[in-house]
């Protein structure tokens, strides 16, 4: 049983699957958690060519950037990235099911909503479908969660859509996520010395 299922593998979601890794490597509240990712692949960044990501060069493809945020959290054994479409997520008591089109389920206490905010053909009652509040074109949409243990983040959460606001998103959701589970705010934080 995962500790929290990501669904949605682009910039909001390996953002919040990094934080949340990298959090049960040094918080002993979070040690042997274990985390899902499920990606389908169409990232909007895959699209993009980055001139204006902060901390991040010139001209850098977003396939570039996705690839070297990917590899950062694949350094993290406790986190599954797994390529597929999540067509069905139920909550069944205290833990939700993540249902994938080619018939795959997993279990997990929790539930992280990261895809995107074109379309929403997931088949659950966790979450309302809105109409996105700042999308730069008609027809977006946003989630907003119904249910107990279920977070949205990215683009999905209603967020403009620009990388680092997505990336931002992801490690709130995540920084939220690790609170939750000590019962006071916490940031994962290094400092020289
Ligand atoms: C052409 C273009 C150019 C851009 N240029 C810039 C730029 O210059 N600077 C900038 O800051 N931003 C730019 N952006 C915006 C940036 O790419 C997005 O803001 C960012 O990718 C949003 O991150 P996200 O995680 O919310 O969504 P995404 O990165 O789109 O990730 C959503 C992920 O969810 C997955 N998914 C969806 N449904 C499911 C499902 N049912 N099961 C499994 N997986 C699922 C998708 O495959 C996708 O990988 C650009 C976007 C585009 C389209």
């Amino acid at each position: 049983m995962y500790a929290v299922a990501v669904i949605g593998g682009g910039v909001s979601g390996l953002s919040c699957a990094l934080t949340l890794a990298d959090g049960a490597k040094r918080f002993d509240f979070a040690k042997g958690k274990k985390f899902l990712v499920v990606d389908s692949g169409s990232s909007d960044a895959l699209k993009a060519v980055l001139n204006n990501v902060p901390g991040v060069k010139r001209g850098t493809t977003g396939e570039e950037y996705l690839s070297f945020l990917r590899a950062q959290v694949e350094e993290f054994e406790d986190v599954n990235l797994v390529e597929g479409e999540v067509c069905e997520v139920v909550k069944e008591g205290e833990r939700f099911k993540v249902i994938l089109s080619d018939g795959r389920e997993f279990e997990a206490e929790l539930v992280v909503f990261a895809t995107g905010f074109h379309s929403f053909p997931v088949k659950t009652e966790l979450v309302e479908v809105v109409p996105h509040p700042k999308s730069p074109r008609p027809g977006k949409i946003a989630l907003k969660p119904k249910a107990e243990g279920v977070f949205v983040c990215g683009n999905a959460a209603g967020e403009i859509t620009m990388v680092a606001t997505a990336a931002g998103s992801g490690v709130s959701v995540a920084c939220d996520i690790l609170s939750r589970w000590v019962g006071k705010v916490v940031v994962p934080h290094d400092s020289i010395g």
